[in-house]
């Protein structure tokens, strides 16, 4: 946690759900109606294809709705692609932009991720941008120089506390139950913000930075308790709405 910075709760549902899900959603939204809502903020990052029937059922619910990715231009010949203003258009509020599943997958750059990022910001969405190393990377100790270059190449000019949030999500920490010890997710994270406040100044006291990578309902209270830790982006824990709850709940 971070003194004074309102937590994200931020669910990624990756290629999961179909209508049948929009149930899950439907008890998501009603579940974070409460007064923890005014402390605590909550998203869900379904597919594209469930963007706007999902938020339609947000409209009474602080639970916000966001996409998992977006191409770095407005519009024109991007085919199977879709744009930061078709997200808006669907009341998306925010992009989550380089992931690692979207680095491995689709070759995505440091500077891909950046000009994607400037894309959300000039529709007006959060840009949730995922940092992190990969198993080799920790085992040969370049942890911190991989968050400094995915940090240096992936945020954009312009971005500030309220328009950009940091993922750290060690890939080796995806989907596989394993995490990095307390430890070396508090170093990390200080690491992480040092990095922000030396380009962003105050900005980057306040912009908050997500722990991904296995977060369940039974590890969620130990890892949002670490210092720099403003929230979760999570997996597959976000898939059911008695799972997100319970983790949303930590706080
Ligand atoms: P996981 O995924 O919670 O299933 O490990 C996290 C993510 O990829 O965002």
């Amino acid at each position: 946690m971070t003194p004074d910075v309102r937590p994200l709760v931020a669910g990624n549902w990756k290629m999961n759900g179909t209508r049948d899900a929009l149930g899950e959603i439907k008890a998501m939204a009603e579940g974070v109606v409460g007064p923890l809502s005014d402390h605590v903020e909550a998203l869900i990052c379904p597919p594209s294809t469930l963007l706007y029937v999902a938020t339609a059922l947000c409209t009474d619910s602080p639970l916000m709705i966001g996409a998992q990715d977006c191409h770095q231009k407005v519009s024109g010949a991007h085919t199977g692609d879709i744009s930061a203003e078709m997200i808006a258009d669907c009341f998306g509020t925010h992009v989550i932009l380089g992931h690692s599943e979207r680095r491995t997958d689709h070759a995505e750059t440091d500077h891909v991720v950046r000009d994607k990022a400037a894309a959300a910001y000039q529709a007006d969405l959060t840009a949730i941008i995922c940092i992190g190393e990969t198993a080799g990377e920790r085992d040969s100790y370049q942890t911190l120089d991989v968050l400094k270059r995915q940090l240096d190449g992936s945020i954009p000019d312009g971005a500030h506390a309220e328009n950009t949030v940091i993922a750290y999500e060690p890939v080796w920490a995806i989907g596989s139950g394993l995490t990095p010890t307390n430890e070396d997710i508090a170093v990390a994270h200080a690491f992480m913000r040092s990095e922000l406040v030396r380009r962003f100044g105050d900005e980057g006291k306040t912009m908050r930075i997500l722990y991904g990578g296995s977060v369940k309902p039974g590890n969620a209270e130990v890892l949002m308790g670490i210092a720099n830790v403003d929230g979760a982006l999570i997996g597959g824990a976000s898939l059911k709405a008695a799972d997100f709850l319970a983790i949303y709940s930590v706080y």
